[in-house]
């Protein structure tokens, strides 16, 4: 369709998920806080402010930090909402939780803009290689629109239903996520501590009943694997910090409704004890050297 995108947020996903755009003929406007990240990127229309990224564009998508982040770029003193034009699509890929998904298709409904959550699951990996699955909340007609330009970042647009479905889901998905990595980097450090080879440990589970994503394609242990953030002293990737978030926004959602979620609130303090040792900003596959109990630079 002939579109004029906004893109704000070029972290580790947005960067990713802007290349692609980018490849399939969009030239998007960009923002991040960060210059260099705006800069680097050959190809797009680089802005110096969220608001001028979406002046103009009929299509914004913001991949940011977290909900509190998305709710002051949207709807802050200096929120773009006031900026898009009315019938505009908003669409936030970030991680940030029902409840402030549901406030900012409200408030955008206010302003004649429609709003869809639309997280994403496939990680750097997936963002790179555009295999990105979206899990979409919101109006259905809005999710058929806006298809054809997502399917430039990832292979699969699921519409999960209302509102803040999108982001349920992908709580649901990221409780999984982080409850299989830690227990994947448990297992490979009991193996290899009893003197397996942790390559042979690995093919051994991942044609069998303990393989997980996080076995098979983004294996904790140093040296297992290529391309992975444990090949490369745990940079990159999915930080420690943003699976701390997802499982706590996990628990508040369980809370909501009295669901019992025993591993999700483990895990929570597992990885915020990580960050409290300074392990914050690595990637979440670090667990493994966490359990280890060696130092990570
Ligand atoms: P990131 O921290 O690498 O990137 C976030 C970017 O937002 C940074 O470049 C930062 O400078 C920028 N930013 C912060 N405040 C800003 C502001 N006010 N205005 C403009 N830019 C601002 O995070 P990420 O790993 O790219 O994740 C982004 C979101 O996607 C998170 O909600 C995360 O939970 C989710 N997510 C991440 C992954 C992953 O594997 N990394 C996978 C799926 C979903």
């Amino acid at each position: 369709p002939n579109s004029n995108v906004a893109f704000i947020g070029l972290g580790q996903m947005g960067t990713r998920m802007v290349n692609n755009l980018i490849k399939h003929g969009k030239q998007p406007r960009v923002y991040d806080v960060v210059p260099s990240a705006v800069s680097s990127i050959k190809g797009a229309i680089p802005r110096s402010s969220a608001e001028e990224a979406a002046d103009g564009a009929n299509i914004i998508i913001t991949m940011l930090p977290n909900g509190q982040i998305v709710k002051d770029t949207v709807i802050g003193e200096k929120g773009i909402l006031k900026k898009i034009g009315k019938n505009s699509l908003l669409l936030d890929s970030s991680t940030t939780g029902p409840q402030v998904a549901r406030e900012l298709y409200q408030a955008a409904k206010e302003s004649s803009v429609r709003f869809l959550d639309a997280p994403v699951s496939g990680g750097v990996v997936g963002a790179q290689a555009g295999t990105l699955c979206f899990m979409v909340g919101g109006d259905e007609g809005d999710c058929k629109e806006v298809e054809p330009v997502l399917l430039h970042m990832g292979a699969k647009v699921l519409f999960c239903g209302d509102s803040g479905a999108g982001q349920i889901t992908k709580l649901c998905n990221n409780l999984i996520l982080g409850v299989t990595m830690i227990g994947t980097a448990e297992a490979m450090n009991l193996g290899v501590k009893l003197g397996l080879d942790p390559k042979l440990l690995s093919d051994v589970v991942n044609i069998s009943t303990g393989r997980s994503w996080s076995s098979d394609t983004y294996n904790p242990v140093p040296g297992v694997m290529e391309n992975v953030p444990s090949a490369k002293n745990y940079d990159g990737g999915f930080s420690v910090e943003l699976i701390a978030k997802d499982l706590g926004l996990a628990g508040d959602a369980a809370l909501s409704i009295s669901a019992p979620v025993p591993l999700a609130a483990m895990s929570h303090q597992l990885f915020r004890t990580m960050i409290a040792y300074g392990l914050g900003k690595k990637d979440f596959s670090v667990i493994y050297k966490f359990l280890e109990g060696k130092a990570v630079d």
